[in-house]
């Protein structure tokens, strides 16, 4: 296991301080929406992008995502149109073939992070098909939960795992989740795995977002997640916490400052 991947490109920062950007809508919508936000992505240089096809929703009268049509917008206007390596996050074991015969990277979400069984197919299909996957951490686990919950990943021969802090459960009910930014060197220290902070999820209100993902990058994150959207009053899910393409503009630039003087 190596504590960097080889296909993450150096989004933000130079030299050896590199932070890659999985930025994307919440949900995949449609061709359009998706086109512009891969535009935007594409357009500031980065390599990845996200977007929810199978949408793990509260409540089942909220939008469940566009299911396999999504995948195949993701193909069509991220990976072909604008060359993008894209991320989405797979809900039901027996989809993960099919999801993963679509993307680049399979997310699990911090619902399913000890749904065992899933954990083994996406490290199964993931390693057959060199897949990169994107292990969030559950909002009542405890980081020792989710390495452990890792090696179900990783005992199929997955070897590309990235994890991703996506804010826990605490008292507070400022934020959406509270960013548990010690999960940075925690893992670092703890593990060799790299690790992504989801920062939107955390937040759950789009005004808190920059000063979350500056906070991590200096936290020394490989990577971090942000939900991105052309028009997040419209969105069909998390419409408070996605960015506008301009706002993530100024948030990049902003980054790629910070990142540059690590
Ligand atoms: C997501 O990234 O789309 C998502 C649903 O996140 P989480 O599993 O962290 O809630
Ligand atoms: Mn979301």
């Amino acid at each position: 296991m190596s504590a960097s991947l080889p296909d993450i490109l150096p989004d933000l920062g130079q030299r050896s301080n590199t932070v890659t950007v999985f930025a994307g809508p919440c949900s995949v919508e449609s061709p359009a929406q998706f086109e512009e936000a891969a535009a935007c992505v594409a357009g500031l240089g980065l390599s990845w992008i996200r977007g929810g096809a199978y949408k793990p929703r509260t409540n089942p009268h909220s939008f469940q995502g566009l299911g396999e049509r999504a995948l195949q917008i993701m193909r069509a206007e991220g990976s072909e149109r604008h060359g993008l390596r894209t991320l989405t996050e797979a809900m039901d074991a027996d989809l993960v073939d099919m999801v993963a015969s679509y993307v680049d990277g399979l997310q699990v979400g911090a619902r399913n992070f000890q749904n065992f069984s899933l954990l083994r197919k996406v490290g199964a299909v993931a390693a057959r098909e060199d897949r990169l996957v994107m292990f969030k951490r559950g909002f009542a686990g405890t980081i020792e939960e989710w390495l452990a919950a890792a090696e179900y990943v990783r005992l199929e021969g997955c070897e590309r795992i990235m994890l991703c802090e996506r804010g826990i459960r605490t008292f507070e009910t400022s934020t959406r989740f509270t960013l548990d930014i010690s999960a940075v060197p925690v893992v670092h220290k703890q593990s060799a795995y790299p690790i992504c902070v989801d920062v939107s999820h955390a937040a759950g209100q789009r005004d808190l977002v920059p000063a979350l993902a500056r906070a991590a990058v200096a936290a020394g994150a490989d990577a971090l997640m942000v939900e991105v959207h052309p028009d997040p009053a419209r969105a069909k899910s998390d419409g408070a916490q996605q960015l506008t393409l301009p706002q993530f503009e100024h948030l990049i630039a902003e980054l790629r400052a910070i990142a540059a003087a690590l």
